[in-house]
């Protein structure tokens, strides 16, 4: 009898310990730095920013090498990344000013939104700039379950603009409150909401305020040799070691994804205070490679296998794809969503989906687009005045050799520039008839 009991438990613990593990769903972090250049890391190469944690991030995981994000502006990138759509569904092409009466619109089925459907307890800390006029446009009626954070940019402040409000929920807690103290907020708030959920699946969305100017880094963080722009980076690159840390501390890291990235490329015409594209062309505002491909991180330990390096193309909207299926959950069907399910890519397998990704710029324009590693741009535009190639249009190259953009090849290539060409074409006339959700309808 003791035998039956003892094998009995044995058997039971075993199918219980199976069914957690297996039927778990995973957390997700988003990490989503504003500005940051793709040659801002050490891991992507900057000689003196140094990102020891997020160093550590890609030792144990997984380094893309060609993760684009939504738009080259930070409105049009942050509804990409929640919603996994091309900007132009939204009518969003850029950026919005605090009195804009628009906003993300209340038909649009967010990341927040699906993961609390499935489950679980979601939280946003940061930077939201979807629209801020109406209660509508807000985090918390559109699936977070909490907020803290400024509902745009750090730079519109007064006396341009009336105020720069610290929302906490749906409420203004301070009035233009010290930036100096916006990262390690919104960071406690983050390991203290992680603590707090450790039982349950999780989604944190962490869009730090900066390295977007002004730069105003914490007090600590003051010596670094890239001056204030090093020194925001680095508080960045320490508060993504102390979440990954506590997610240690609680035994949660195999079940937890967390990705970092950006939401547009460096704002170059900054000069000094702006960042880095590294080796690619241009910067924020354009759609050459500098402002839209930028630094991409996964980690999942036990998961993901570390130091692992991805050169196949990704983007912010396939982490809303991702998401929902590592939570178990369809896509919405009534509406096109133009991301991909990039787990494949996360665990080194091939990813069968379609290879074309479109640039949207300035008026909510397809200026470029790429298939493998073809890119063609039909327009182009440059926040420093340029044109880099005098006027030329379209213009060809291949990425996987040139990722700086420097040989235009479309002389040698007719046919390939003739198939992308027609690729743009098809695009638009399927946007057409599909559903968009814009300001006419609020
Ligand atoms: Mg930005």
């Amino acid at each position: 009898m003791k035998l039956f009991l003892s094998t009995a438990l044995i058997f039971l613990l075993f199918l219980g310990c199976t069914s957690i593990d297996e039927n778990r769903k995973p957390n997700i972090i988003i990490l989503f730095a504003d500005d940051l250049g793709y040659g801002d890391l050490t891991s992507y190469g900057h000689p003196t920013i140094k990102t020891p944690n997020l160093d550590q991030m890609v030792a144990e995981g997984m380094k893309f090498t060609n993760f684009y994000s939504g738009s080259p502006a930070c409105t049009a990138s942050r509804y990409s990344l929640l919603t996994g759509r091309y900007p132009v569904r939204s009518g969003f092409a850029w950026v919005l000013v605090p009195k804009s009466p628009r906003g993300i619109h209340p038909k649009e089925y967010t990341l927040a939104e699906g993961l609390k459907d499935a489950g679980y307890a979601t939280a946003a800390y940061g930077k939201w700039h979807l629209g801020v006029t109406k209660p509508d446009y807000m985090p918390l009626q559109n699936g977070f379950d909490e907020y803290l954070g400024l509902p745009y940019s750090n730079d519109m402040l007064p006396p341009k603009w009336k105020d720069m409000p610290l929302i906490d929920g749906n409420d203004t807690i301070e009035h233009n409150p010290d930036q100096t103290l916006l990262t390690a907020k919104y960071t406690e708030r983050a390991l203290n909401f992680i603590e707090r959920n450790k039982d349950n699946p999780f989604f944190v969305y962490l869009p730090y305020a900066m390295p977007h100017v002004p730069l105003h880094p914490g007090a600590e963080f003051n010596d670094s040799e890239r001056g204030k722009y090093g020194d925001v980076v680095e508080e960045i690159d320490w508060s993504t070691g102390v979440i990954m840390d506590k997610l240690k501390e609680l035994g949660i890291e195999e079940n937890t994804l967390v990705v970092f990235t950006s939401d547009n490329g460096p704002w170059i015409i900054k000069d000094e205070r702006g960042g880095s594209s590294g080796l690619l062309r241009d910067g924020k505002g354009s759609t050459w490679e500098g402002g839209m491909r930028v630094p991409g991180i996964a980690w999942w330990p036990g998961k993901i296998k570390g130091g692992s390096l991805q050169t196949e193309r990704a983007s912010t909207l396939d982490l809303y794809n991702t998401s929902l299926k590592l939570a178990g959950i369809d896509l919405p069907g009534d509406r096109p969503i133009d991301g991909r399910d990039i787990s494949p890519l996360l665990f080194e397998k091939e990813l069968s989906e379609s290879d074309r990704f479109f640039y949207y710029g300035l008026g909510n324009k397809v200026f470029a687009v790429r298939k493998g590693p073809w890119k063609l741009h039909i327009k182009t535009y440059s926040q420093t005045g340029k044109d880099y190639f005098e006027g030329k249009l379209p213009l060809l190259f291949n990425l996987s050799v040139d990722p700086s953009e420097q040989w235009e090849i479309s002389d040698d290539h007719p046919e390939i520039v003739q198939e992308l060409q027609e690729l743009i074409v098809q695009h638009q006339e399927q946007l057409k008839s599909e559903p968009t959700y814009f300001d006419q309808d609020q």
